[in-house]
């Protein structure tokens, strides 16, 4: 059988999807492949039917319990022999799992990655055929990805393990140029075949509202689209129950979800959810892993998500059927601080020292990005694609941010001004000082740390404390500032600075209509 007759016979579907085809025959040439393709794209299949052609088994490494048995109870009902291997079963059972797997009566075996250093699984891969080891979540392997997972990297210690070395595919939806990298690196990849398909999801409507009246915007929102389903995530399980509530006493049918649950209620909620019982549910990010509900029309969030990774996952549950689909992000101050409290109690218990100072400087830098996310006046889901690593030409006419009426700003005198003070105060300071000492503000602080004594202090005196964030905020963006990955979020010169003193160099800023208004009146 050719791949598109299985495809049919064993997935029910007749057509292969952008990048499929391109990474099975990669595959099958016994060639190493690394796929970066969005949530849902389909990247099962791109190894699950060369699993089928090839002679022995396919391992898949797979960090989650939870989809290991999904993906092979899927496979089962398809007629495909496929078994997992990880700590949910008892010894007895993985002994008679890897009996069954050396008899040849499975095609794919899903792995745990801590499985491959146990001396059973070793004694049975080195007397069996692997054709093909699959690294699922690869991203996993990598310290820049958002769920860096140790074990991963222990996957090339067993390949070197073996006397032959079998193909080595990997996937991942995590596509920055770091994490792209390190899989390649890290996995030991032979000249791979890398795909990346598209980041764009042209259905979804991004939005982002800068509001403190949250609860309001919710309940209005949700009167106005009282027939869809929807997803609002919180960030804290105390912000599930409490907008849970409020939608409850306010008569819309509504679920939650969180870990705080116990597993059989969550089990229900998300049937309840699924099915449309209740079609709008409440959550923090525990929800969501290995959902396929085709019909969200719209995923709020109630707070700002800690990296671009999470919220694009996550808002990326809306609208998988095609259909439009709307995905707004409500922002306030306040958030910054939740997530940095979030961080700051992070649980890195079991990774050594020097990895944990590393995946923390990892985080603050992935939530400076989701800031500038949030502050951003140019096109959302260009910042998003560009994130991403995608090229993106012009802005795409349909995100709100595109929707906007706004007008451009030359602030390149300010901008010189604000490189002047970062200069002048050797880049100890970060965003309320540096905008502060512009402003000539009157702070205590500000008279502690002596700023008042700069050249800078008080020459931006006209402008606004938001106008000049949202300028530095932009320069960070091209790269003229840089923010320091530590708590502090110092503010420092970038590598483009040169760039300002070409006097043809201009920094603009783009405003909406409305704001102008408010921000002029300040400014004259
Ligand atoms: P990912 O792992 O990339 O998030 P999945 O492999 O879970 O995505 O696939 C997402 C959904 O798309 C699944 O319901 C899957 O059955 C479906 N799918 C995958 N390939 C095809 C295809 N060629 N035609 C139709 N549906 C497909
Ligand atoms: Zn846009």
């Amino acid at each position: 059988m050719n791949p598109l007759e299985i495809l049919k016979k064993y997935f029910g579907y007749d057509l292969f999807r952008a990048g499929q085809r391109e990474m099975i025959d990669t595959i099958l040439e016994e060639r190493d492949a690394l796929a970066i393709m969005p949530t849902g794209a389909g990247k099962s299949i791109c190894y699950q039917v060369p699993a089928l052609m090839l002679p022995g088994i396919t391992l898949v490494i797979s960090p989650l319990i939870s989809l290991m048995q999904d993906q092979v109870k899927a496979l089962n009902e398809a007629g495909i022999h496929a078994a997992f291997i990880n700590s949910s079963l008892t010894d007895v059972q993985i002994s008679k799992a890897l009996q069954y797997a050396s008899q040849g009566l499975y095609k794919i075996i899903y792995v745990a990655p801590e499985r491959l250093e146990s001396n059973e699984f070793r004694w049975f891969a080195s007397n069996t055929e692997i054709s093909m080891i699959t690294i699922d979540e690869a991203h996993c392997i990598s310290q820049w990805g958002q769920d860096f997972r140790p074990s991963y990297l222990k996957i090339i210690d067993f390949v070197n393990f073996l006397s032959y070395r079998p193909i080595i595919s990997a996937f991942t939806a995590t596509a920055t140029k770091e994490v792209k990298e390190d899989i390649v690196c890290i996995l030991g990849l032979k000249s791979p075949n890398v795909l990346v398909t598209g980041f764009d999801r042209e259905n979804l409507y991004y939005q982002v509202e800068n509001i403190s009246r949250k609860d309001n915007f919710i309940l209005n929102y949700i009167k106005e689209h009282s027939n869809d389903s929807g997803i609002i995530y919180c960030a804290t399980r105390k912000n599930v129950e409490k907008m849970h509530e409020l939608l409850f006493k306010n008569g819309v049918c509504v679920t939650k979800y969180h870990a705080g649950l116990n597993s059989e209620a969550r089990k229900d909620n998300q049937d309840a959810f699924i099915y449309d019982r209740s079609p709008i549910i409440v959550a923090t990010n525990a929800f969501g892993m290995g959902i396929d509900k085709s019909n969200v029309r719209f995923v709020i969030h109630y707070n700002m998500p800690q990296s671009m990774e999470n919220y694009y996952q996550e808002a990326g549950r809306a609208g998988r059927d095609g259909e439009d689909a709307q995905c707004i992000l409500l922002f306030s101050a306040q958030d910054i601080m939740i997530n940095k409290f979030l961080l700051d109690n992070k649980e890195l218990s079991d990774i050594d020292f020097e990895d944990a100072e590393l995946i923390r400087q990892r985080d603050v830098q992935r939530l400076h990005v989701m800031e500038n996310y949030c502050h951003t006046t140019n096109c959302l889901r260009n910042f998003i694609l560009q994130y991403f690593g995608e090229k993106t030409n012009q802005p795409c006419g349909d995100c709100a941010n595109c929707k906007k009426e706004f007008t451009e700003i030359d602030m390149t005198k300010e901008a010189k001004w604000i490189i002047n003070c970062v200069t002048e105060t050797k880049g100890r300071y970060g965003l309320n000082v540096v905008v502060g000492t512009l402003l000539g503000a009157r702070r205590a602080k500000l008279k502690e740390f002596g700023t008042m004594e700069y050249k800078s202090y008080g020459v931006l005196k006209d402008s606004t404390e938001s106008m000049l964030k949202l300028l530095i905020t932009q320069m960070i963006q091209e790269g003229y500032l840089n923010q320091t990955d530590d708590k502090y979020s110092l503010l420092k010169i970038g590598n483009m600075v040169a760039r300002l003193h070409d006097e043809s160099t201009k920094v603009t800023v783009k405003v909406h209509i409305e704001e102008k208004d408010t921000i002029s009146s300040n400014t004259n």
